[in-house]
């Protein structure tokens, strides 16, 4: 990574976990070249290294829905844009409701993920049992599956979007840290 620090730029992100290195990468697609990301240790030092890699798109709002789909979506192309191995796999997720009022639930987060495109499928207990034979489903009331969701390296997918920003032209530093704004 680079060493140098600029003493001006024109966006300065500080830390270097998924969500910074995401950052990052974002604003230099669009051009921000002028860039510079601050991580005190390594990156993915923080958090992110814990994080088990569940990549989830059934989601209770808008917003949240249209960004796990498009983060899914990216992810299975970083590895191609970047060569650096994300691990990500669409192996697919299964929610099972044991209540009415869950099953409601998450049916109407089916249907909010569905009017965005992705792809989903409420299911019985019965096709639950098909996919997943080790389930005890006797008080399963219903549940949905995501055959694109999936798992990826959290670690890998930041370290991904790093070095997709540094392909821009964003400088990323570490062992800095900020102590001021
Ligand atoms: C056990 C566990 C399992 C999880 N599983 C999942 C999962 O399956 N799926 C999922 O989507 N999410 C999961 N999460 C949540 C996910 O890990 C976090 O939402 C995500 O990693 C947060 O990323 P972040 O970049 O915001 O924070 P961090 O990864 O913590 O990054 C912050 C960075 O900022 C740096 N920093 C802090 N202060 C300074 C400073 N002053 N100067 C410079 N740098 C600084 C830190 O060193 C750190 O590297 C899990 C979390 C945990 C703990």
């Amino acid at each position: 990574m680079t060493r140098s620090i600029p003493t001006k730029a024109r966006a300065v992100i500080i830390g270097g976990g998924v969500s910074g290195c995401s950052v990052a990468y974002h604003l230099a697609k669009l051009g921000w070249t002028d860039i510079v990301l601050l991580e005190r240790k390594q990156l993915t030092s923080g958090t992110t290294w814990h994080a088990a890699g569940l990549i989830g798109q059934l989601r209770g709002s808008q917003n949240m829905t249209r960004l796990a789909k498009y983060s899914a979506d990216l992810y299975v192309k970083l590895e191609a844009e970047t060569e650096v191995g994300t691990g990500m796999r669409q192996v697919g997720s299964i929610t099972v409701a044991l209540t009415e009022e869950r099953k409601h639930e998450i049916y109407r987060q089916a249907s909010l993920a569905r009017a965005f495109d992705v792809d989903v499928r409420e299911i019985s207990p019965g096709e639950v049992k098909e996919m997943y034979p080790h389930l005890n489903v006797s008080d399963v009331v219903g549940a949905v599956h995501l055959p694109l969701d999936g798992q990826c390296d959290p670690a890998n997918i930041a370290m991904a979007l790093a070095k997709g920003a540094r392909q821009r032209g964003a400088t990323v530093v570490e062992n800095v840290k900020v102590t001021k704004v």
